[in-house]
């Protein structure tokens, strides 16, 4: 299970129209809404790995110790959730250093996991891992092995594996997908688990967690369980993705947490990490070279 830690306004379907000097003038809910999820997850028995926006982390690290005081784990979503893609190297590598730095002054432990908003580590921007290599995270979250007009690698591996870059090696975490003949369909999380029957997701669950190097992963935001939250301007379709299913939420979620376990990414990417797994590199059909190294 895990939450990427944003405001109902961080999200990139208002890239463009909200400028980020607005942020600070808007009213925030991002602090009640990830202590209600605090709440059911305390009720539910679930540990979980939190991906903070640094931004976030910056005006209420109070929020960040309470979540790592409940024995969850603080990872990092970037500083000023800025796509990677749409980003320098060097501003990149400034926005994820100062989310760590931020991070683990607030929680007083090592962050080294991280997700790029809106999975934005895609065949244009996977100089992004090399940055994230370097600046000492040891597991990214980023790569949706799905096709989407925004993000995704198709044929990336839709399990845990190692993969090997320029700068070294990184443990890729991918949320999980469902195969569907010759397509991985997204059902983990965000609109597709507020629009999906939840018979789809626990598909993927099942999936996942046939597989060797399986970790079911699933995510959510604090807002998509706040029906209260204020409506900022969108087009049809923007709007359908971003408030989709938000009054069926909490409920969905209460249901999903009652089915099954869950503990931080941190110790599933360290259990995998001391096991011997397919290293390879993207740009060769990952899927075959992980079948073909196992
Ligand atoms: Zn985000």
């Amino acid at each position: 299970m895990t939450v990427d830690v944003e405001d109902y306004f961080h999200v990139s379907v208002f890239d463009g129209t909200l400028p980020r000097h607005q942020w600070g003038r808007l009213e925030s809910r991002v602090g009640q809404n990830t202590d209600r999820l605090l709440q059911l997850f305390e009720s539910a028995g679930i540990r979980a790995t939190f991906f903070v926006l640094g931004w976030v982390a910056e005006r209420w690290p109070a929020l960040v110790r309470r979540i790592a005081s409940l024995g969850h784990e603080i990872a990092s979503h970037g500083y000023a959730h800025r796509l990677a893609y749409d980003q320098t190297p060097t501003a990149f590598r400034d926005d994820v250093r100062r989310a760590k730095a931020l991070l683990e002054d607030a929680s007083c432990r090592p962050v080294i996991g991280f997700r790029a908003p809106s999975y934005s580590i895609t065949p244009r921007s996977l100089w992004a891992l090399d940055v994230l290599i370097g600046e000492g995270y040891l597991y990214d979250a980023s790569i949706f092995p799905i096709r989407h007009d925004r993000y995704g690698i198709p044929l990336s591996a839709r399990h845990a594996y190692r993969l090997a870059r320029p700068a070294g090696t990184i443990i890729e975490m991918p949320a999980s997908t469902v195969r569907y003949g010759p397509l991985n369909l997204p059902v983990a999380g965000g609109g597709y688990f507020r629009l999906f029957p939840p018979m789809v997701m626990r598909a993927a669950v099942r999936q996942a967690e046939k597989h060797p190097d399986g970790v079911p992963v699933l995510y959510f935001h604090p807002w998509e369980f706040d029906p209260d939250q204020p409506r900022l301007p969108l087009g049809r379709a923007g709007r359908f993705r971003t408030y989709v299913g938000i009054k069926r939420g909490r409920s969905r979620l209460r249901d999903l947490l009652s089915r099954y376990e869950s503990r931080p990414m941190i110790d599933a990417a360290d259990d995998l990490g001391l096991r011997i797994l397919p290293t390879f590199r993207l740009g060769e059909p990952v899927e075959v070279a992980a079948r073909a190294a196992a």
